[in-house]
C-alpha cells in the first residue's frame, strides 16, 4: 500500500536527477554531433527549427524513451482550463507480415492534431470546427513518465490562434528578449545574445487524510470546504510555520522529491507553512517556460504521490475558511546568456546605470499595467485571498526596501552619491558568527517585492498555472524596455539619456512603491489617494483583458492578438460562472441530503427526550432552550437554502451575456452561499457530533 521512501534511499540523488529527461547531456551523448550543435544553437538563440534536425531528433528520442520503458508518446499541452492535457499514442506501426515496428517521425514530434473542440476557446472555435494543432516546444525538454514519452507542446487552432498558456508565454519571452537586447546594445553591450526571464515558483498546498476527504462532498467536487465551523484551535499559536515535519508528511515529501528529481525538476526547499496541515515546496529557478512546465509537473506529482500515502493534496487557494489560504510566490528576474542577472544591484547600485534602468522598467510596467497584472492572478479560488483579509491584498504595489528606495530618493533630489549598506550583524555572543547584514529587511505583506536580485509576485493562486502571470509580466516589462530603447537609440549621450529615463520613472511611477504594511486599513485609504487600482474580485478583474491599452500592449509585442484577448476574457467569465455554479449546487445538495436530515434527526431525538424528561421531573429548561435555538437556526437555514436555489436559477437564466451572468453569480449566488453557510456552521457547533454528517475542521486539519 503506502510506500515510504526515506531520505537515505534518495542518497543516489546525483544518479537519479534528470534520469527520465531528454536533456542537454542526453542529447549531446546520443545525437550526431552536427545535429546536436544545430539544435543547441536553435534553442539558445531562439531560432526556427530545421525539419531535418527534427527527423533525427525524433528517431534518437524514441530509442532513448523505449530504453526508459516507454511504449507511448504524447504531446503534452496546457489548454485554457489551467491544467495539462495529453493524448497517448503508441509507437507501434504494423508491418505487412503481421508484426509491428516502433516508429516515431520528425513530423510526429513537431506537430500533433488533437481535437480542439472540447477545450475552452472563448468563441474562437465552434464545435464543428474541431481541428487544432500542437507544436513541439523544443526549449522545454521532453521526459518519460509512467511509460510515456512526454513532449511539451503549444496548442493552437486551425486558424493559428493560441488556445493555450504556453504560446503567449513563449511569444512574451521573445518580446522581452528583443527589447532587452535593444536596451543592452544601446548601452554598449555587443556580446549578449539572448535575455531570458527566469522564475522560481514557491508552491503552497495542504495535505489531509484521504479517508476524511472522501467523506466531504465539497472537497471532492470543488476542492474546498463549503461548510465548516472554525475549530477551537486555528493558526493563532503560530506553531506550524517551519515546525517539525511529521513523519507521514516527511515520507510524502521525500517521495515527491524523488519523483520530481527524476523528471529534472529541481525541488529544493520544503517546510511547513503558517496554517495547520499547510506546506510549501520551492524549486531552484529556471527559464520561465521550463519553470511553468515544471510547476505543472510539481502539482500533478504532489497530487498523485499524496494518494500513495493515503493523503490528498489540496491545491485550492482557500480550502478552509478562516485559515490562511495557499498561493504561489512567483520569483521573477531577467538574465543574459552570459549569466548576468539584470536585476542584481551589485555592490553599488547607485552607480549601476544598467541595473537602475532595468529596475525602472519593472516599476513603470507594474504601475502602468497594474490592472492586467492583477488580472493575471485572478481566479475564483483566489478571490478568497486577494482583497479578503489575508495575504496579499488586491492592490498592486512594489516593495523596494530601504536601500533602493533611498537611492531613488537621492536621484529624485538631484543625484545619488551612495548606497546604504546593511552593516554588520553581531548577535552579541562570541559563540555565534557575525556576517554582513542584508541591505534590506523582508516584507511579507507586499504583493510585488524586490528580494535582493529578483521580484517576488505573491498574488498568484496556488492552483493557477504561472504562465499567465509571467507572460503578462514579460510583456509589460518588454513595453517599458521598448520605450526606453526608442529613446536610447536616438540619444547623443546615452548615459545622460539613461539617467533622465530613470528620473522620469521615479517622478511618474513612484506612487506604486510602498514599503509599509500592506495589510493595514491605512494602506487601502492611502492607495486610493495615490490613484492605485483596488480590484477586489475576479469578475471586475476580467475587464482588464479587453481594456484598450492592454489589448494594445499585447498586440504590439505579438503576444496575443485582439481576437485572442477577447476570447480569453470570455473564457475567464465562463470559468467564474461554472465554478460558482458547481459550488452552489454542491452546497444545495449537501444542505438537503446531509445537513438538514442530520439536524432534523437530532432535533427529533431532542424532542423525544424532552417529552421523556418532562414525564420524570418536569424540568427541561436546558433542553427546551437548545431545542428553540436549533429550531430557529433550522428555519433560517431552510429559508436560506431556498434563497440560494432561487439565486442559482436567476443567474443561470442570464446565459448569453457572460459578463452579466458572472456578475449575477458574484452578487446573488456567491452572497447566498455565504448566508447559507453561516447557519450551517452555527448548527455544527450545537448539534451532537455523532449526528454531524461530515468531518469537522478540527479533524481535517489536526489529524496527521
Ligand atoms: P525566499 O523567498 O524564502 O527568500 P529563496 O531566496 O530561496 O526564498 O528563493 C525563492 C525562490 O526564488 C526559489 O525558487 C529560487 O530558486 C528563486 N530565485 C532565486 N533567484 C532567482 C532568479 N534570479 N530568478 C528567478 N527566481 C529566482
Ligand atoms: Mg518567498
Amino acid at each position: 500500500m503506502t510506500q515510504h521512501t526515506t531520505r537515505r534511499e534518495c542518497m543516489n540523488l546525483t544518479e537519479i536527477y534528470g534520469n527520465n529527461v531528454f536533456n542537454d547531456q542526453v542529447m549531446r551523448q546520443t545525437l550526431p554531433k552536427e545535429i546536436y550543435k544545430s539544435l543547441r544553437q536553435t534553442i539558445e538563440e531562439g531560432l526556427p527549427l530545421d525539419p531535418q534536425v527534427a527527423e533525427v531528433v525524433a528517431s534518437v528520442m524514441k530509442d532513448w524513451a523505449i530504453d526508459k520503458g516507454a511504449t507511448h508518446f504524447t504531446h503534452w499541452f496546457q489548454p485554457l482550463t489551467g491544467i495539462t492535457a495529453e493524448k497517448h499514442d503508441s509507437f507501434i506501426s504494423p508491418t505487412p507480415d503481421g508484426r509491428v515496428i516502433l516508429e516515431f517521425s520528425g513530423k510526429e514530434l513537431i506537430k500533433g492534431e488533437p481535437d480542439a473542440s472540447s477545450f475552452p476557446s472563448g468563441g474562437l472555435r465552434a464545435t464543428f470546427e474541431a481541428r487544432g494543432y500542437t507544436a513541439w516546444d523544443y526549449t522545454s525538454p521532453a521526459f518519460v513518465k509512467d511509460g510515456t514519452l512526454y513532449i511539451p507542446t503549444a496548442f493552437a487552432s486551425y486558424t493559428g490562434e493560441a488556445l493555450d498558456k504556453k504560446t503567449p508565454l513563449l511569444r512574451s519571452m521573445d518580446a522581452l528578449n528583443r527589447q532587452a537586447l535593444r536596451v543592452l546594445r544601446a548601452l554598449g553591450n555587443k556580446t549578449v545574445k539572448r535575455v531570458t526571464t527566469t522564475v522560481g515558483p514557491e508552491q503552497e498546498y495542504f495535505l489531509i487524510d484521504k479517508k476524511l476527504f472522501d467523506e466531504r462532498q465539497d472537497l471532492i467536487l470543488t476542492g474546498r470546504t463549503l461548510f465548516g465551523a472554525k475549530p477551537p484551535k486555528g493558526q493563532e499559536l503560530e506553531d506550524h510555520y517551519f515546525g517539525q515535519i511529521k513523519d507521514r508528511v516527511a515520507a510524502f515529501m521525500a517521495d515527491v522529491d524523488t519523483e520530481l528529481w527524476k523528471l529534472g525538476v529541481a525541488a529544493k526547499t520544503e517546510h511547513n507553512e503558517v496554517a495547520p496541515s499547510q506546506h510549501e515546496l520551492a524549486p531552484i529557478f529556471s527559464t520561465t517556460n521550463i519553470a511553468t512546465d515544471h510547476n505543472q509537473l510539481t502539482m500533478e506529482t504532489m497530487r498523485k504521490v499524496a494518494l500513495r500515502h493515503g493523503l490528498v493534496c489540496l491545491l485550492h487557494e482557500k480550502p478552509f475558511a478562516g485559515i490562511n489560504g495557499s498561493g504561489k510566490h512567483n520569483n521573477w528576474s531577467m538574465g543574459t546568456n552570459e549569466g548576468q542577472n539584470l536585476l542584481d544591484p551589485g555592490k553599488d547600485p547607485h552607480q549601476n546605470a544598467q541595473f537602475l534602468l532595468f529596475l525602472s522598467a519593472v516599476i513603470k510596467a507594474v504601475d502602468e499595467y497594474a490592472e492586467i497584472l492583477r488580472m493575471s492572478a485572478a481566479s475564483p479560488g483566489n478571490d478568497h485571498r486577494l482583497g479578503a483579509n489575508e495575504a496579499p491584498p488586491a492592490i498592486i504595489s512594489i516593495f523596494l526596501g530601504e536601500q533602493l528606495t533611498d537611492i531613488l530618493t537621492q536621484i529624485e533630489a538631484g543625484g545619488a552619491t551612495k548606497s546604504k549598506s546593511g552593516g554588520t550583524m553581531n548577535l552579541g555572543a562570541t559563540a555565534l558568527p557575525s556576517w554582513a547584514k542584508d541591505s534590506t529587511d523582508r516584507n511579507r505583506t507586499s504583493p510585488f517585492a524586490f528580494t535582493g536580485n529578483k521580484f517576488e509576485f505573491r498574488m498568484v493562486g496556488s492552483m493557477q498555472s504561472i504562465a499567465q502571470a509571467n507572460f503578462t509580466l514579460n510583456t509589460i516589462v518588454a513595453e517599458s524596455l521598448s520605450l526606453f530603447a526608442d529613446r536610447l537609440e536616438k540619444a547623443a549621450d546615452v548615459q545622460k539619456e539613461s539617467a533622465s529615463i530613470v528620473l522620469e520613472v521615479i517622478r511618474k511611477n513612484k506612487r506604486v512603491i510602498f514599503n509599509g504594511n500592506n495589510y493595514s486599513e491605512d494602506w487601502v485609504v492611502e492607495a486610493k489617494k495615490r490613484g492605485l487600482p483596488n480590484i477586489g474580485n475576479m469578475v471586475d478583474a476580467i475587464a482588464a483583458i479587453t481594456a484598450e491599452k492592454n489589448v494594445a500592449v499585447m498586440g504590439k509585442h505579438g503576444v496575443l492578438s485582439p481576437v485572442e484577448m477577447e476570447s480569453r476574457a470570455e473564457i475567464q467569465y465562463e470559468i467564474y460562472i461554472k465554478t460558482i455554479n458547481i459550488e452552489a449546487l454542491t452546497m444545495v445538495e449537501m444542505a438537503k441530503r446531509r445537513i438538514l436530515p442530520a439536524v432534523l434527526n437530532y432535533k427529533g431525538d431532542l424532542a423525544s427526550s424532552i417529552t421523556a424528561i418532562m414525564a420524570v421531573d418536569g424540568n427541561t429548561e436546558v433542553e427546551t432552550a437548545l431545542f428553540a435555538q436549533i429550531s430557529q437556526l433550522v428555519r433560517s437555514f431552510s429559508n436560506n437554502l431556498t434563497a440560494l436555489e432561487e439565486a442559482v436559477k436567476t443567474a443561470a437564466h442570464l446565459h448569453g451575456d457572460a459578463k452579466k451572468q458572472a456578475e449575477a453569480y458574484r452578487d446573488l449566488v456567491f452572497k447566498a452561499m455565504a448566508e447559507l453557510r453561516k447557519d450551517a456552521d452555527m448548527l455544527e457547533t450545537m448539534v451532537d457530533e455523532d449526528y454531524w454528517p461530515m468531518p469537522t475542521y478540527a479533524k481535517l486539519l489536526f489529524n496527521l
